[in-house]
């Protein structure tokens, strides 16, 4: 009998239920807003109670989460600024309402095993997923399991050269201003240059600015993780010819040290756009499910 798996993906403005065992084979699927943790579990719960019966269920969620298992507060979203969502237990809480083993971990380590089984990730023994949309973050796979070490990587947070001349903007991020993350997701974006970057038209001198920073960041993952691919999503990234600019810059910064085709003429096979689109979050939630455990 074919196993069937539930899939959750919360992320910082809309949580995505799924069941089923893979892209094709998808039973259903909802999509609703994240309104604060009370009512945003009732949905998620109210959506898998209405069947059909699971084998487990999977949750990729914003973070910082708890992902390790001999924790107390494993299973929890942590030290987060979004409003109402710290400390929340979201995988007990879950597992205790359904009654069936839960698997857990952050978004981008979701996604990046969806893409790994399904999409763009191709089976690489080494795989980075990273997103840039509301915030910046990545997952590492190795040989198709994330890497956590102490808590888990938040690449969004690194700190990446910024010019002050060049780009006066202080940074968004609320704890560190600057970082990555500040200088270069969707909010860094909007608050700079005074409109969210889809008013922003193609010869902005905002995306020449965006690849450079984007690129500053890939190096630093390249650098220590050394990854075989880079699957790059989230809505900033959807931007025409964004990917193209980046690999460019990349390609300058790397400046000829690390060789290896994939970082030269083949970089378009290196740093690759999801082939999943935004369903890699949920669809890797149900590939978590297949290694949930009882607990
Ligand atoms: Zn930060």
């Amino acid at each position: 009998m074919t196993r069937l798996y539930g899939g959750v993906e919360t992320g910082g403005t809309w949580c995505v239920c799924a069941i089923g065992a893979g892209p094709e084979a998808i039973v259903r699927e909802e999509q609703f807003p994240n309104s604060g943790p009370d009512e945003t579990l009732d949905r998620i719960t109210e959506f898998f109670r209405a069947g059909p019966t699971l084998d487990a269920i999977g949750i990729g969620s914003f973070g910082p989460v708890d992902v390790d298992p001999r924790s107390p507060t494993w299973g929890y979203v942590t030290t987060t600024p979004k409003k109402g969502w710290r400390h929340v237990a979201v995988a007990p809480v879950l597992r205790d309402r359904l009654g069936v083993p839960v698997a857990f971990d952050h978004d981008v380590a979701a996604a990046a095993l969806g893409e790994y089984r399904w999409g763009a990730g191709d089976q690489a023994g080494a795989l980075s997923y990273l997103t840039v949309g509301t915030g910046i973050g990545a997952g590492l796979l190795i040989d198709g399991t994330p890497w956590h070490g102490l808590i888990h990587p938040e690449v969004g947070h690194l700190r990446i050269p910024h010019d002050r001349d060049r780009d006066p903007f202080p940074g968004a991020c609320p704890m560190h201003g600057d970082c990555w993350e500040g200088l270069a997701s969707g909010p860094a974006i909007e608050q700079r240059w005074g409109m969210p970057g889809s008013e922003l038209p193609d010869e902005h001198p905002a995306w020449e600015l965006e690849a450079e920073y984007l690129a500053l960041g890939i190096l630093s993952i390249v650098c220590v993780f050394s990854p075989r691919r880079i699957v790059a999503g989230g809505g900033v990234m959807e931007r025409s010819g964004l990917l193209e600019k980046v690999r460019a810059r990349l390609r300058g910064l790397l400046g000829g040290y690390l060789e290896n085709p994939l970082l030269g003429d083949e970089i378009d096979a290196f740093l690759v756009p999801p082939a999943l689109g935004d369903r890699a979050g949920v669809l890797g939630a149900i590939a978590l499910a297949e290694g949930a455990r009882p607990r």
